[in-house]
């Protein structure tokens, strides 16, 4: 049957088994999870050999995995007793060098094997009286020719290999690709002919022909580079298209009201807001007046000043008669934003009360540790209007409130904001709120692009000045003890001047408590390790706590902060490092995001090295916040020149966080950065890297708002309308639920 008459859509679609047979089909299938045309034409080369990638026979190594490309030079044929077939002894050679390979009882290397056939040789080195042989090699021959002259070009070419298993070797892969290329009839494209043209992109049969069966190198990244096209296209097609859709969503312009909340907020603001931050700010205001809602996504370094551009829209809104909400991950963080913003306000957050400003409005607080009273009158608060401001974790509010009329949304620190969230969000307004997004983890622009694709990104660069710069140093406790006896003096001498400091754990440690921590919330967790069964465990909170607390930093006042505390004890905790009746907090990474303590100037970081590049970013973002110096010291086990130092030299060495979370980026898996880290779900992108592909996907980003624009529905263009279906029906769509 030919794939004409199969009648599928598109031939890509076509089973394989149609073309390769039931048997292979079934292994392609198993092994590698291949059905279809366009799963195995999409499975892409993993590298290219070319003829000096081969093992030269000159320099065999006893017992080396070797793969050659040679000749058959001389075959010797021992007949098996009676009519068992014989033993075969082959001789082959690269040019420079020969080896001997022996097959025991084979009528196919008898049949098969001839001087003069050439082709790829696999197989162990073995010995065989002093001389390298190999026993039973796989091995893939060349197509013969008269001349010989097939072969020799066959030689010239790169050969593709392909990521293979052990029952499906890279050649059989290359030999099915062959069969599929050989019976593919035309293909609709996914890149429309105008794309290809602007951006000089092969159509999409030769790139498939390209990058499967080169005739030179320089042919498969021209290939190659079309089909990152297929791969960025499609995705920012769908952003676009979300883009325009939430243009058309109708939301309500809010604009600050002359003598209103806003103003009086900036003329009691002790501080002057930083070039930055002001631009921000217009940006955000810009969005706000508009009667379509904001989707913003801030991105600003640990300590840039975002609670106060955030707090400022927020009083923009309640100056247009609305509410606005604060969603934090964690507990902490929730007490923590509530406090800072009742006291920036002062007397506008107490409307009611003699000292209150009548004009203000209420900030309410909800959480999960709250009594039933406390929490009741927040509620009440929160639906009559009362509150201009709420804020709280997730869980509760999106559960429990109501509002007057919810007329923006913060998200803090919080990647995973899903689109389900926002709805429910949505849900409890008649018409959708604004969204501004803050992040302190940097995220690159490309996968800013790509991940929050659909959102528009402000970015704060710079710090509010009078900031000291943080210090960060290195120390190697088991070269340099005494380096590590110097880290908790430093702690002595900076709790003398009057200052605080942290101390930070990878883990809780107690009863039950081996796991990482992790605060119940989304926050990042710790980075995985390379699995060391001889390691010893990381240390924990409860230990390194009772262990100073006897010995290194007796006499200091030292408090425990991790997940595993009820979210009372935890704002108690909390409180108190806060008013700085503690100077000691040894904690987990729950300290991470957003705590904020100015007077804290010293962190020691413990086992360091099991932490995220990123993760120790945000966690020495803790000190330095007031106008005393910060210092951080990364204290671990690992020895000079492994990955680990390497990685904490990293930290120390840049205060830079885009570059240490292009750092980190780098070191994980590019899956991790669209799937499992993001979403729990493995991305499918194949070539495009959102790292290291900038400027393609910038470009395809533009192509595709262009497209949109014209043609939102894509009836121009059927094979990009496909691509696109095909995509958000793959799991590939999990992340792009995420902002
Ligand atoms: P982050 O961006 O990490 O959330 P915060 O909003 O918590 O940072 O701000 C960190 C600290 O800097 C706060 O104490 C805040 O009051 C202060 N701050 C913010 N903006 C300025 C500014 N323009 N000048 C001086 N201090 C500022
Ligand atoms: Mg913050």
């Amino acid at each position: 049957m030919s794939v004409a008459e199969t009648g599928a859509a598109d031939p890509l679609d076509h089973p394989l088994v149609e073309v390769l047979g039931d048997r292979t089909a079934k292994v392609l299938a198993k092994e590698l999870g291949l059905r279809t045309f366009g799963d195995l034409l999409r499975y892409y080369p993993r590298r290219y050999y070319e003829r000096g990638d081969f093992s030269d026979l000159t320099r065999l190594q006893p017992d080396e995995e070797i793969t050659v490309q040679a000749e058959v030079a001389k075959v010797t044929k021992h007949p098996g007793p009676g009519r068992r077939p014989p033993r075969v002894e082959v001789e082959i050679t690269d040019g420079k060098g020969t080896l001997q390979l022996t097959f025991f009882h084979s009528w196919l290397a008898e049949r098969e094997l001839r001087p003069g056939t050439s082709g790829l040789f696999a197989g162990k080195v073995g010995s065989f009286r002093g001389r390298p042989q190999i026993v039973h090699p796989e091995y893939h021959l060349y197509d013969e020719d008269e001349d010989g002259s097939k072969a020799a070009e066959e030689f010239a070419k790169p050969r593709p290999v392909y990521p293979a298993t052990a029952k499906l070797r890279t050649w059989t892969i290359q030999r099915c690709v062959r069969v599929v290329l050989d019976s593919l009839p035309e293909l609709e494209d996914p890149l429309p002919a105008e794309v290809r043209r602007r951006f000089n992109l092969l159509d999409l049969r030769t790139a498939l022909l390209r990058v499967h069966r080169p005739d030179d190198l320089a042919e498969t990244l021209v290939a190659k580079e079309r089909l990152k096209w297929d791969e960025a296209l499609p995705l920012q097609v769908v952003l676009a298209q979300r883009r325009l859709a939430s243009q058309a969503e109708a939301a309500t312009a809010r604009e600050p009201r002359a003598g209103g909340l806003l103003e009086r907020f900036d003329e009691r603001l002790p501080f002057t807001l930083t070039a930055g931050q002001r631009t921000v700010c217009t940006e955000i205001e810009r969005d706000l007046a508009r009667p379509h809602p904001m989707h913003r996504l801030l991105q600003g370094e640990v300590g840039s000043g975002k609670t106060v551009v955030a707090l400022r829209a927020m009083l923009t809104v309640v100056d247009s008669g609305g509410q606005a909400v604060l969603l934090a991950p964690t507990e902490v963080l929730a007490q923590q934003h509530h406090r800072s913003i009742t006291q920036m306000l002062g007397p506008l957050a107490r409307p009611g009360q003699l000292d209150g400003d009548p004009e203000g409005t209420k900030v309410a607080l909800l959480t999960g540790s709250q009594g039933a009273k406390e929490r009741r009158a927040n509620l009440l608060d929160a639906a009559c209007g009362d509150a201009g401001i709420v804020v709280g974790t997730h869980a509760v509010i999106q559960e429990h409130v109501q509002f007057q009329e919810l007329g923006l949304v913060v998200v803090d620190e919080q990647h995973r904001f899903g689109v389900e969230q926002r709805d429910a969000l949505r849900a409890k307004g008649s018409v959708p709120p604004h969204l501004l997004v803050m992040t302190a983890t940097p995220i690159p622009r490309t996968v800013a692009m790509t991940v929050f694709g659909d959102l528009e990104t402000s970015v704060l660069a710079e710090l509010p000045g009078g900031r000291a710069p943080i210090q960060t140093h290195v120390v190697p406790a088991l070269e340099k003890p005494n380096f590590f006896t110097r880290a908790w003096e430093r702690i002595r001498e900076e709790v003398a001047k009057g200052h605080q400091a942290y101390v930070v754990c990878p883990r809780i440690g107690g009863e039950a408590g081996d796991e990482a921590d992790s605060d119940g919330s989304d926050a990042p967790e710790t980075e995985p390790i390379e699995a060391e069964s001889e390691r010893r465990p990381p240390l924990a909170v409860v230990d390194v706590a009772a262990e100073l607390e006897a010995g290194a930093l007796a006499g200091l006042r030292i408090g425990v902060l991790h997940g595993r505390l009820t979210p009372a004890e935890k704002d108690e905790v909390m409180s108190a490092f806060t008013e700085g009746s503690l100077d000691v907090l040894v904690a987990t990474t729950v300290v991470e995001v957003g705590v904020n303590v100015p007077n804290a100037s010293v962190m020691v970081i413990l086992d360091a090295d099991r932490f995220g590049v990123s993760q120790l970013h945000q966690l020495r973002g803790r000190v330095g916040r007031g106008s005393a110096p910060g210092l951080c010291l990364l204290v671990t086990e690992a020895y000079a020149d492994t990955p680990a130092r390497e990685r904490l030299d990293a930290v120390a060495g840049t205060l830079d966080g885009f570059e240490l979370s292009r750092i980190d980026l780098e070191q994980r898996r590019e899956g991790d950065v669209l799937g499992a880290a993001q979403s729990g779900r493995r991305s499918s992108l194949r070539l495009l890297s959102v790292l290291r592909d900038e400027e393609l996907i910038g470009l395809a980003r533009q192509a595709a708002t262009e497209l949109v624009a014209q043609d939102a529905p894509l009836e121009r263009h059927p094979g990009l309308r496909a691509a696109v279906d095909a995509l958000q029906h793959s799991d590939r769509a999990g992340f792009l639920a995420m902002t």
